[in-house]
C-alpha cells in the first residue's frame, strides 16, 4: 500500500465525525463524464465538425434562462448528456456508505445529481446540486421518476399538463439554503474533511469548506486544486482505489 494511503488510514482511523464532500469525479468512476473536465462533455461539443451536435456550450444548455426559453432543445441534450440510468455505484460510492456503516462518517456533501452514494447505501446524502432522480411539476408540484423524463417524447408534461423540471439546480438557479445549511453545519463540525473529485472552482459550493476547523483535511484528486496548500494529505490516486484502500482492516 502507498504511504499516502496508509496515512489515510491512520487519519480514518482516529476519527469519528468524517465529512466527505465529492464532486464529478467521484462519479467518472461510473462512466458518468464530468463535463467540466478537459475530456469531458465540455470539449466533447466543442465545434470539431462542421456540424456540431448541439448550437451551444453545456453551460447555457443547463441554465435556468434556457430551459425556460428552450425546453425542448434543453431535454434533448439533457436526455443524450446528462442521464445515465445505468450507471452503478463504484468503490468510492461503496466505501464511504462502508465509513458511514461503522460510524465513522457522519455526512456526504455531493455536487452530483446521479443519485449513486443512496444507491450504495449511505443514509445522510447532501445534494447540493439537487438530484436527477426527482423531477418535479412546474404547476402542481407532483414528483416523477427519472423514467418520465427518459420515456418522454420531447418536452416531459405532468398529468395536468404541466412541464415537469428535473429537481437539479441548472446555472443561474440558487441552491437550496437548507442543504447548504446542513453542508455547512456538518463541515463545521467535522473532525476530518476528506475532500474528493472536485476541483474546487465552483461558488459558493468550493467556499463550503472554508466553514472546516480541524486539521485533517485531505484531497483526492487527479489534478491540483486552489486549496492543496491548506490540505494536509493530497492523494492524486483514483477516488475509489484510495478509499477501498484504506478501508481493508
Ligand atoms: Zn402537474
Amino acid at each position: 500500500m502507498n504511504a499516502d494511503i496508509e496515512k489515510l488510514k491512520i487519519i480514518i482511523s482516529g476519527s469519528d465525525n468524517i465529512v466527505f464532500f465529492g464532486g464529478a469525479g467521484v462519479s467518472t468512476e461510473s462512466g458518468i463524464p464530468d463535463f467540466r473536465s478537459a475530456d469531458g462533455l465540455y470539449s466533447e461539443t466543442q465545434p470539431q465538425s462542421d456540424r456540431p451536435e448541439f448550437a451551444y456550450p453545456p453551460e447555457t444548455i443547463l441554465s435556468h434562462s434556457f430551459f425556460m426559453s428552450y425546453t425542448e432543445e434543453f431535454y434533448r441534450f439533457y436526455r443524450e448528456k446528462m442521464l445515465y440510468p445505468d450507471a452503478k455505484p463504484n468503490d468510492a460510492h461503496k466505501a464511504l456508505a462502508e465509513l458511514e456503516k461503522r460510524g465513522k462518517l457522519k455526512a456526504v456533501i455531493t455536487q452530483n445529481v446521479d443519485g449513486l452514494h443512496t444507491e450504495a447505501g449511505s443514509t445522510n446524502v447532501l445534494e447540493l446540486h439537487g438530484s436527477a432522480l426527482r423531477n418535479i411539476c412546474m404547476s402542481c408540484k407532483e414528483c416523477y421518476p427519472i423514467e418520465k423524463i427518459i420515456n418522454a417524447d420531447g418536452i416531459p408534461l405532468c398529468l395536468c399538463g404541466g412541464i415537469i423540471k428535473p429537481d437539479v439546480v441548472l446555472y443561474k438557479e440558487t441552491l437550496d439554503p437548507s442543504v447548504m445549511a446542513k453542508a455547512t453545519r456538518a463541515i463545521y463540525n467535522a473532525d476530518t474533511l476528506i475532500v474528493g473529485g472536485t476541483s474546487l472552482n465552483v461558488y459558493p459550493a468550493a467556499g463550503m469548506i472554508n466553514h472546516y476547523r480541524g486539521d485533517k483535511l485531505i484531497l483526492i484528486n487527479k489534478s491540483e486544486t486552489p486549496y492543496d496548500r491548506y490540505a494536509d494529505l493530497i492523494i492524486r490516486e483514483s477516488i475509489g482505489l484510495t478509499l477501498s484502500e484504506a478501508l481493508k482492516q
